[in-house]
C-alpha cells in the first residue's frame, strides 16, 4: 500500500482515537499516536502495535511537542463526566494548553488540524435540536464547567489561530458516541447499561430517565471526522452525531430487550447540571460533507453488546470504580 502521508492523532489510545488510528492506517496513512494514557489504554491498540506504519508516543499534550506530520487530529482530553471531573483543573489545562500546543505545531508545519470539540459546548440547551449557530447554556461554575468551558475556550483558540495566523482548522462538535472499546468503567450510559444488563444487575437510571441523548455509532463518527478533515475547508464548527433522540428510559428498554436480560430498573439522583436534552441538527454536515450516520441504534448496540460479552467473559468480576 502506498503511504498517503503521516497523521498525528492526539488521544490516539482512547475510545474514539483508537478507532480513528485504525481507519487511517487502513486508508493508507502512516499514524503517529500520542497519548498520556490517563484514560486511554494500550489494549485499544493491541492489533496495531506491530503495524509497520504505526507509532506510539507517551506524551502529555499540556506540554509542547515537536514532530513532523501532514495532518493533525486533536482528540486528547478525558471525555466522560467521571473521568473529566476526577481532576478538573487538569481537564481545563488539557483542553486549553493542549489546544495551544497543537495549534502552535499546526502553525509551524502549515498542516490542517481538526479539534474534537463536544456537544457539551451547548450545555443544558434552550434550543432543540442544537444548531452550530446556537451559543449554548453552560454553567461556568458547575462541576461540568472544566470540560464545557475548557472546550469552549479551545474552540475560541482554534478560531483565533485561524483568523490571526490562517491556520487551517476544523472543529467537530461531537455528540454522544458509542461502540466497541468504550471503557467499561467510564460511567457512560451505554457501557453502564450494557454491562449491568449482561450481569443481570439493576439498570441504573439517573433522575426520572426522561432526559434524552442521541447516540452515534463510532464507525459513523470516524467517517465524519475524516470527511471534515479531508473534504471540506470548513473553518467553523460542525455538529457530528446521530439525530435519532432517545430518553434514558427508552435506551434501558432497548438494551434489556437486546441482551434478553432479567435486570430491573433502579432510579438514582440526577447528577448536577445533567443536560435535559441533547440532539444535533446535522444539516451542515449533510450539506457540506455529504455525511450522515448509517448505523441504526439497534445494530450498533448489538455490536457493542458483543464486545462487552467478550470483555466480561475475560473479566467476570468487572465493577465500576
Ligand atoms: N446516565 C444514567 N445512568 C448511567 C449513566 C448515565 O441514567 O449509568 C444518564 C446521565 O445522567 C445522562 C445520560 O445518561 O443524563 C448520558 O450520560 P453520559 O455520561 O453517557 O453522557 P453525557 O451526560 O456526557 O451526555
Amino acid at each position: 500500500m502506498t503511504i498517503k502521508s503521516r497523521a498525528l492523532v492526539t488521544g490516539g489510545a482512547g475510545f474514539l482515537g483508537s478507532h480513528l488510528c485504525r481507519r487511517l492506517l487502513n486508508q493508507g496513512w502512516e499514524v503517529l499516536c500520542l497519548d498520556n494514557f490517563y484514560t486511554g489504554h494500550k489494549r485499544n491498540l493491541l492489533d496495531l502495535i506491530k503495524h509497520p506504519h504505526f507509532e506510539i508516543i507517551r506524551h502529555d499534550i499540556c506540554y509542547p511537542i515537536s514532530v513532523e506530520v501532514d495532518a493533525i487530529y486533536h482528540l486528547a482530553c478525558p471525555a466522560s463526566p467521571i473521568h473529566y471531573q476526577r481532576d478538573s483543573i487538569q481537564t481545563t489545562k488539557t483542553s486549553v494548553l493542549g489546544a495551544l500546543n497543537v495549534l502552535e505545531l499546526a502553525k509551524r508545519l502549515h498542516v490542517p488540524v481538526l479539534f474534537s470539540s463536544t456537544s457539551e459546548v451547548y450545555g443544558d440547551p434552550h434550543v432543540h435540536p442544537q444548531r452550530e449557530e446556537y451559543w449554548g447554556n453552560v454553567n461556568s461554575v458547575g462541576p461540568r464547567a472544566c470540560y464545557d468551558e475548557g472546550k469552549r475556550c479551545a474552540e475560541s483558540l482554534f478560531m483565533d489561530y485561524h483568523r490571526q495566523y490562517n491556520v487551517d482548522i476544523r472543529i467537530a462538535r461531537i455528540f454522544n458516541t458509542y461502540g466497541p472499546h468504550m471503557c467499561a468503567e467510564d460511567g457512560r450510559v451505554v457501557s453502564n447499561f450494557i454491562v449491568e444488563a449482561l450481569q443481570n444487575n439493576p439498570i441504573t437510571i439517573y433522575g426520572d430517565g426522561k432526559q434524552s441523548r442521541s447516540f452515534c455509532y463510532v464507525d459513523d463518527l470516524v467517517t465524519g471526522l475524516m470527511l471534515l478533515q479531508e473534504k471540506a475547508k470548513l473553518h467553523t464548527p460542525v455538529n457530528l452525531g446521530n439525530p435519532v433522540e432517545k430518553s434514558m428510559n427508552e435506551l434501558a428498554e432497548i438494551v434489556i430487550n437486546l441482551t434478553g436480560s432479567a435486570s430491573d430498573i433502579s432510579f438514582h439522583p440526577l447528577p448536577v447540571d445533567d443536560p435535559k436534552q441533547r440532539c444535533p441538527d446535522i444539516s451542515k454536515a449533510k450539506r457540506e460533507l455529504g455525511w450522515e450516520p448509517k448505523v441504526d441504534l439497534k445494530t450498533g448496540l448489538q455490536k457493542t453488546i458483543e464486545y462487552f460479552q467478550a470483555v466480561l467473559s475475560k473479566q467476570p468480576e468487572l465493577t465500576y470504580s
